[in-house]
């Protein structure tokens, strides 16, 4: 099949299927924890071609390379850093590959995960370093075969800033998406909305912006409602995780069913969500029930924070409209001002 791009693609379809998990299906083939999974491009390129292609036959438009820790930071607990040109090209081509092997257009996207580090003035990684590192792991996808640079899993403005400059300087189409793990918020205290309103000052514009991974699918549908009410006129984009993690013999079990997930997708279309996969813990029959889901439903409403929690689960206070955090805070300064007082 010859290559698209992400505009043609989008003007073919309301809607498009990403792909599901790298981690927790790696973990079926054998991956240990604590092992580099992007070292697997080198060390097991068949096992990785093996999830691409199984989430390609389920009907994934988007399948996104095994490249999410693969910048210089992350890779240097491996002592790997010097690999990234190598490993990024790798994770492209192999993607890429498998892509061009079907008979359907299918795009891909180079991901891009955190450095780990935390950025200046809190932490000690400058804008220009981050920004460098980035750029250096967008050269070497485009290299390989990307399509897309698909920025995920981030939790600071910081880090959204160098990683969508860096990404920037490649000349592809350039995805971000958050992660909102924390009573609804990122990690370092971002909203949904707040998120929205940050993407309309990026210096490089975004071809779809969204949230992944999370809290599981209930908190992934409230989080992009609060995303497509900032931001009405962007491309978003979900990748929520597959239920809620739990701990069964010995190793974490994620227990969405693929029903679950089946519905998780028409609600995120119901939220004006044009891109919709899965994260962590969903596998090629997930993908494959929400494809035959998203291909029969015609979007209704938008839907009210009271369906998602009846149809996916409970979410978090923050979806709800009491923003918990806010309340708190404003509850110590008043117990302070009264300590003061007195
Ligand atoms: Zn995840």
């Amino acid at each position: 099949m010859s290559r698209t791009s992400l505009d043609e693609l989008l003007s073919s379809r309301d809607w498009l299927l990403a792909d599901g998990a790298t981690g927790t299906n790696y973990f079926q083939l054998g991956l240990m924890s604590g092992d580099a999974p992007e070292l697997w491009n080198i060390d097991h390129p068949d096992r990785v071609r093996t999830v691409h292609r199984s989430f390609i036959e389920a009907g994934s438009d988007i399948i996104l390379t095994n490249s999410f820790g693969c910048n210089r930071y992350r890779l240097k607990l491996h002592d790997a850093e010097d690999r990234v040109a190598e490993l990024n090209n790798l994770a492209a081509s192999l993607a890429r590959q498998e892509a061009d092997a079907s008979d359907r257009p299918v795009l891909v996207a180079g991901s891009m995960g955190p450095t780990g580090e935390i950025f200046e003035p809190v932490g000690t990684l400058s804008m220009d370093a981050g920004r460098e590192a980035f750029a250096e792991q967008a050269a070497a996808l485009k290299e390989g075969g990307a399509d897309v640079l698909w920025i995920e899993t981030i939790s600071s403005v910081e880090e959204l800033t160098a990683a969508t400059e860096g990404a920037g300087t490649a000349g592809l189409p350039v995805i971000g998406t958050m992660s909102f793990d924390t009573n609804g918020r990122t990690m370092m205290g971002l909203t949904p909305k707040d998120f929205g309103e940050i993407t309309r000052s990026l210096q490089v514009g975004l071809a779809g912006i969204g949230a992944n991974c999370g809290t599981g699918a209930s908190e992934m549908v409230a989080t992009v409602l609060g995303i497509t009410e900032a931001r009405p006129d962007a491309i978003v984009v979900a990748k929520g995780n597959c239920g809620i993690p739990k701990y069964v013999d010995g190793h974490i079990h994620y227990d969405g069913t693929p029903e679950l997930m089946a519905d998780y997708a028409r609600l995120a279309r119901d939220a004006g969500v044009r891109i919709i996969g899965g994260c962590c813990g969903t596998t090629a029959v997930h993908l494959k029930a929400m494809r035959a889901a998203l291909q029969a439903h015609t979007p209704g409403a938008k839907p009210s924070v009271e369906a998602i929690e009846q149809r996916l689960g409970s979410v978090s206070d923050l979806a709800h409209g009491r923003d918990v955090a806010a309340e708190a805070a404003a509850s110590d300064d008043r117990r302070s001002r009264r300590r003061r007082r007195a």
